[in-house]
């Protein structure tokens, strides 16, 4: 028996049997329909040159035959290499040149995004020549740490960089999640995320197949759908997004959240307003964690501990945390564990720059850890703020902006300025309760902060620009602010 991550699942998913792994509004898939499916998927993509260590780039719609075709790659050691649906024809040429896929997979009605392409193929017609495999063909024997997939990171800073991931690293965070979080045989997992992104693919679809629990599977988020499948579900994962959405859906409330155990956020910071209103309209508090591309899940808030707001816990049982440059007791979470990746596809340089010598992965956020080992994220180095030559953490000014009356989210970035090198100024989205202007929010901070801190301008918008994950886009937000203060950087 070797060790790859699909090697540690077959057995879990033979005793599962008949049960529904998929349930989705295209049909279902069993248990038993999963290893058939991937063996004859793997026979398709072998007979167009695929074999263990190739790079298979997957841009397709979330469907069940995509998750087919991931457990494809898991079966034969190919390297799942996923892309974003939103990304054009020069972006996907650059995934191109960087992964060196001998299969592309697309859909149909974006082949010509994959001209560049010498195999591609769309996932219909894959599945179509599946059907007419005989499905014998052998699980490959793989090592741990051989590379399961290639993430690309969301690219805010230059061209992304590809995370190679290990069938170790995908396994061992399974493992720690499924009992932290106390996976059950019972548990149905409302699948509302994406499938190209850590959190949709590796967070949620491992956590319920390890447990081999039912997926309900939503393609895209409507909260209209997801109340109407909550009453039939026990686990959820979201982004902060997705749980104002429901606080402000009427037909949101305890009455369908009866069966839910747990509620999980992640992906970007969840505001404290939103996991106290949550917890007044459904009785649950939703469990924050914390985790990126590079390295899966990180942090999380207990299970049957305390789960504070504004927090995202405790180091995972087997990573090693600690903050690294500390100044005002807050400093850079850098880790270390079985589940930090490899390192990035092809780019040796880049990959030392984000370890320090002692071999902890420099994850970029900043963080202060109270006595007790609870981490709170309080800002990404990249957005730091020096202003006059001081630091300014963008995150303390949007906390005090959140918490004023008429304000319901705000984000804070530094713009070129002429005097100070950067400018403190403030995107903020009023909540329409009480009116706001420029000028109460400078009064107001000017209270409470010190003056290099207060912003220099306030710009009132109807919202902020999020991507699929509900991360602000600071960069969108830099670029359009960016000749304010008379100068461009
Ligand atoms: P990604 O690689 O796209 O998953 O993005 C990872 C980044 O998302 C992290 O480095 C954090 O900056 C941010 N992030 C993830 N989870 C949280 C969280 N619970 N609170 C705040 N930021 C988060």
């Amino acid at each position: 028996m070797g060790k790859g991550l699909y090697q540690h699942l077959i057995c879990r998913i033979h005793d599962a049997g008949d049960k529904v792994f998929i349930a989705s509004e295209v049909g279902d898939y069993l248990y038993s329909d999963i290893d058939e499916n991937a063996a004859k998927i793997q026979q398709v993509m072998m007979g167009v040159g695929v074999s263990k260590g190739s790079r298979v780039l997957v841009q397709v719609n979330k469907s069940p035959e995509a998750v087919m075709l991931y457990l494809a790659c898991l079966r034969m050691g190919a390297i799942f290499v996923p892309l974003n649906t939103g990304y054009k024809q020069d972006e996907v040429e650059y995934f191109y040149g960087n992964a060196e896929p001998d299969l592309c997979v697309c859909e149909q009605e974006t082949k010509d995004r994959f001209t560049c392409a010498k195999t591609v193929m769309a996932i219909d017609d894959l599945w179509q020549m599946a059907r007419q495999q005989s499905g014998d063909v052998e699980i490959t024997d793989l090592d741990g740490d051989d590379i399961a997939a290639i993430l690309y990171t969301s690219g805010t800073t230059g061209r992304s960089k590809g995370a190679m991931l290990s069938n170790d690293n995908l396994r061992s965070n399974v493992e720690v999640l499924s009992e932290y979080w106390q996976w059950s045989e019972d548990d149905v997992l409302l699948h509302i995320l994406p499938i190209f992104h850590v959190h949709g693919l590796f967070v949620a679809l491992h956590c319920a197949l390890w447990t081999t629990n039912t997926v309900i599977f939503h393609n895209g988020y409507n909260p209209d759908n997801v109340i109407a499948d909550l009453p039939k579900s026990t686990v959820m994962m979201g982004v902060p997004t997705h749980y104002v959405r429901l606080l402000e859906n009427e037909k949101f409330g305890r009455d369908v959240c009866k069966n839910m155990r747990l509620f999980l956020s992640g992906s970007a910071p969840l505001l404290t307003e939103t996991f106290h209103e949550f917890e007044k309209v459904s009785g649950i508090k939703i469990l924050e964690r914390y985790g990126m591309t590079e390295a899966g899940m990180i942090t999380s808030n207990p299970y049957d501990g305390d789960r504070v707001a504004g927090t995202v816990g405790f180091p995972l049982p087997d990573v090693d945390a600690r903050l690294g440059n500390i100044k005002d007791g807050k400093g850079v979470l850098e880790i270390k564990g079985p589940n930090v990746f490899k390192g990035y596809w092809r780019m040796p340089e880049k990959t030392a720059e984000e370890f320090t010598d002692d071999g902890y992965f420099i994850t970029g956020d900043i963080s202060i850890m109270d006595d007790e080992g609870r981490v709170s994220i309080v800002g990404r180095a990249k957005d730091l703020i020096i202003t006059g030559g001081l630091n300014v953490y963008p995150k303390e000014i949007e906390s005090l902006i959140d918490d004023m009356d008429g304000v319901k989210e705000s984000a804070v970035i530094g713009v070129s300025h002429p005097d100070f090198g950067e400018g403190v100024t403030a995107i903020v989205v009023p909540d329409g309760s009480v009116e706001i202007s420029e000028d109460i929010i400078i009064n107001d901070t000017s209270e409470k902060l010190a003056s290099f801190k207060v912003p220099k301008r306030i710009y009132i918008v109807d919202e902020l620009p999020r991507n699929t994950m509900g991360k602000v886009q600071k960069n969108a937000l830099r670029e359009e602010y960016a000749k304010i203060y008379g100068k461009e950087k």
